[in-house]
């Protein structure tokens, strides 16, 4: 039986302050599913993918114990980024830029205060989910990388920009990786920003990419360097998103899956929260009184409950119509 979680946000995120979800469990585990309201129909069945396989299959072995993971300054002023690199005790950062009403001084003043209070040998990476054109990415881009960037990730919005904004890097000397997510996330296609060489690094996310063994397999396909992140789960996705980078033949980059500090409460009794930059790799457990007290109100667990089952009958009918059966764990 699928428990719905409304749990607030500590501050406002991708626009909701609140997040909600489904955990259940089956007999491999405990799976969520949390889909975001902007997602629908066809786009759901690789959230609900994600969910059976942590509930009824669980995952490949890990080939390490533990995850490092980057710490995350959204678009605040210098002082307050700062205190958070501080407070953070990771070795990577990743830095918000480009954030609507904010103008380019903001985001160097923002970069220049991380690299400060992170020292030489931290690592920087930016997200300016593809908020640039082409050309204004050149030019940010050749100004922030005199605080020595890691990647830039998303700083387009289309595949062909990124490709076009990677070999305008190169022809001026502006020596800064470009990372893909939304353009991998999002896309009908996650294979075309490999086939147009659009991107140095890839961010994959197991909820919206259908599980932890689809993502293996788009790594290994896409041949380029994966960094781990989250969508913003509880510790029951959180688990998933850690189990995917634990299986990875390479991981060279932090992970951005230190997010259940983000909200004001978990599922968990003992979320899986980041010490000194690291997170665990092991299964995580709902706490019975924890899911009693996370409960979302009637109105919203019918919604979800309705969603839920809309979106079973719609993986019935793709299973069916591609000869596979109806049961979910084909
Ligand atoms: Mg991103």
């Amino acid at each position: 039986m699928p428990h719905t979680y409304a749990i607030d946000l500590r501050t406002r995120f991708r626009g909701i302050t609140s997040r909600r979800g489904m955990v259940w469990h089956g007999s491999a585990g405990w799976g969520e599913w949390s889909p975001f309201a902007d997602y629908g129909g066809e786009e759901l069945l690789p959230w609900l993918r994600a969910a059976d396989e942590a509930a009824d299959r669980g995952w490949p072995a890990p080939i390490r114990h533990e995850v490092e993971v980057n710490a995350t300054v959204p678009a605040v002023g210098p002082d307050h980024a700062t205190a958070l690199v501080r407070a953070a005790d990771c070795r990577t950062v990743k830095v918000k830029v480009a954030e609507p009403g904010q103008g380019p001084a903001d985001d160097l003043d923002r970069v220049a205060a991380v690299r400060s209070a992170l020292g030489a040998d931290g690592r920087i990476r930016i997200d300016a989910n593809g908020a640039w054109s082409r050309d204004e990415a050149v030019t940010m881009l050749a100004k922030l990388n005199a605080y020595h960037l890691e990647y830039a990730e998303q700083p387009c919005r289309t595949v062909d920009d990124l490709a076009s904004l990677r070999r305008a890097l190169v022809r001026q000397g502006v020596d800064v990786l470009v990372a893909a997510d939304e353009s991998i996330r999002r896309a009908a296609d996650p294979y075309l920003v490999h086939r147009r060489q659009a991107a140095d690094v890839a961010v994959l996310k197991v909820q919206p990419l259908g599980g932890v063994r689809a993502c293996l397999d788009i790594a290994e396909r896409i041949a380029i360097p994966v960094v781990v992140s989250s969508a913003l789960e509880t510790s029951v996705g959180i688990a998933a998103g850690v189990a995917l980078a634990a299986a990875l033949p390479d991981l060279p980059y932090a992970c951005g899956l230190d997010t259940v500090r983000l909200l004001a409460d978990d599922l968990a009794d003992e979320p899986l929260i980041a010490v000194s930059g690291r997170l665990p790799v092991r299964a995580v457990e709902p706490a019975l009184a924890r899911l009693a007290q996370s409960a979302a109100d009637p109105a919203t667990t019918a919604h979800w409950q309705a969603r839920l089952d809309q979106t079973r009958r719609l993986d019935q009918t793709r299973r069916l119509a591609a000869g596979q059966g109806g049961s979910s764990d084909g």
